[in-house]
């Protein structure tokens, strides 16, 4: 008799061209009759009650087993994880740190984590719906063959898909509320951002990047130093300057800035945001480092704002270029005349934010960001001017201010969206 572990099981679906281990593993699961969940608990006795993100830490032990139970190699197994861009997206994955181009999908301990992305339009042409791995990459943001802005949620709940909790197959299926995901819809990008996602995944397959005078560099290099851009125009004393920036040197990447919410971590923002903030910082790190040199110094960044925001090791290409263009900050005489401008708006009883510091002093200085006052759209939830709408009661706005955190965006942003599909205005767009 043949020992067990060589037995295969009775559904051994094929693993699909550009599937995720996740996707495949639920479709396994469900060939054979069983959830995923309990699929993984009969697989690794003792484990979590819900499976991690197996697209991260599957190892060797799990895919040895699935191996040995489907006929797929290891090593195939091992490409449709994140293994594949060890040395290429990341230089290696320890499995504690964060990824910067990865985030975590699913949910991880209480927290929800919105990693897992996909195209509806891709899975309700599907002969079998898979989910692709690609989608996993947080620098992707639409669809290349369908034009349209990924989901990261569920559009009934909000939850984060979870092909490993879902009950069924058939299909991706959020596996909180049972909406079957093909049927979801979804926008177009508010900016182009396709030419940019192209380029970034030459850059990972090929596995390197020219970077302007510093030449060839290792696609990691190239995607941390990207990632660092992001996180200085997603957040931070100097993101509204930045986008202010290259909105006025490339129009086509200007957008309302409602569009962009404040927030620390690119991995936080949605989909949509991400979608511009990527091309922004893209955008940025053409001709390098002079257009990102020429961009810093015209909001006034200077080498410490530029490297006082990175947690880790930032590459030479970066550290180089910032310590030999950038200033430090502005002394105390700029200081002092800044503060001066600030009192002479709040005697007018305005606010003092940066524009209207830069308009009463007729330039910017670096000291001006930290000086100012935060403008009106970078208000608190649900704390900003638009709630200045007499008879709408406060449980509803409470429920709108819930609703809009729950989707990752701003009140503002996400009533305009509301108000503008009730009476059928089409939806806000580039000028
Ligand atoms: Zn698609
Ligand atoms: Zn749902």
């Amino acid at each position: 008799m043949q020992p067990i572990a060589n037995v295969f099981w009775p559904g051994r679906p094929a693993l699909l061209e550009g599937e995720s281990f996740s996707s495949w593993f639920a479709r396994v699961a469900a060939a054979n009759g069983l959830r995923p969940a309990d699929r993984y608990r009969i697989l690794q006795p003792g484990g979590d009650r819900n499976p991690r993100d197996l697209d991260r830490y599957s190892d060797v032990h799990l895919l040895s087993m699935m191996a040995g139970k489907t006929g797929v190699s290891v090593e195939t197994l091992k490409q449709s994880t994140f293994h594949r861009w060890s040395g290429l997206a990341f230089e290696r994955d320890d499995g504690l740190v964060k990824l910067d181009w990865l985030p975590p999908a699913g949910r991880e301990r209480a927290k929800r984590c919105f990693g897992q992305q996909a195209c509806p339009r891709c899975l309700a042409e599907d002969a079998v719906p898979f989910l692709r791995l690609d989608w996993r990459l947080s620098f992707i943001t639409a669809c290349p063959t369908h034009k349209c802005l990924l989901l990261d949620r569920c559009p009934a709940c909000n939850e984060p898909f979870s092909v490993l909790r879902q009950d069924r197959y058939g299909g991706v299926f959020c596996w909180s509320c049972g909406t079957n995901i093909s049927l979801a819809a979804s926008d177009p990008p508010p900016v182009n951002c396709l030419p940019t996602q192209e380029d970034l995944l030459t850059t990972l397959s090929q596995g390197w990047k020219t970077l302007g005078s510093y030449g060839p560099v290792y696609s990691f290099t190239a995607l941390r130093i990207l990632f660092l851009i992001v996180r200085l125009i997603a957040g931070g004393r100097h993101a509204y300057a930045l986008r202010d920036w290259v909105a006025n040197q490339e129009s086509r990447l200007a957008v309302p800035p409602e569009t962009l919410p404040r927030v620390r971590d690119g991995a936080l923002l949605t989909v949509r945001a991400r979608s511009v903030i990527v091309t922004m910082a893209h955008y940025l790190m053409e001709d390098w480092p002079h257009r990102f040199v020429a961009a810093a110094q015209g909001v006034g960044m200077s080498s410490r704002d530029v490297r006082k925001r990175v947690d880790g090791a930032y590459p030479f290409a970066y550290a180089d270029a910032v310590e030999w263009n950038l200033t430090e900050p502005s002394n105390g005489s700029t200081r002092d005349e800044v503060l001066a401008a600030k009192d002479v708006l709040l005697s007018r009883g305005q606010s003092a934010t940066y524009r209207k510091l830069k308009e009463l002093r007729g330039g910017k200085a670096g000291t001006m960001s930290e000086v100012a006052d935060p403008a009106a759209d970078g208000a608190a939830w649900g704390k900003g001017r638009y709630w200045k709408l007499d008879g709408v009661s406060p449980e509803v706005k409470e429920a709108a201010r819930i609703a809009a955190h729950r989707s990752g965006e701003n009140v503002g942003v996400w009533l305009d969206r509301l108000v503008r599909k009730e009476l059928n205005m089409p939806s806000m767009r580039v000028s």
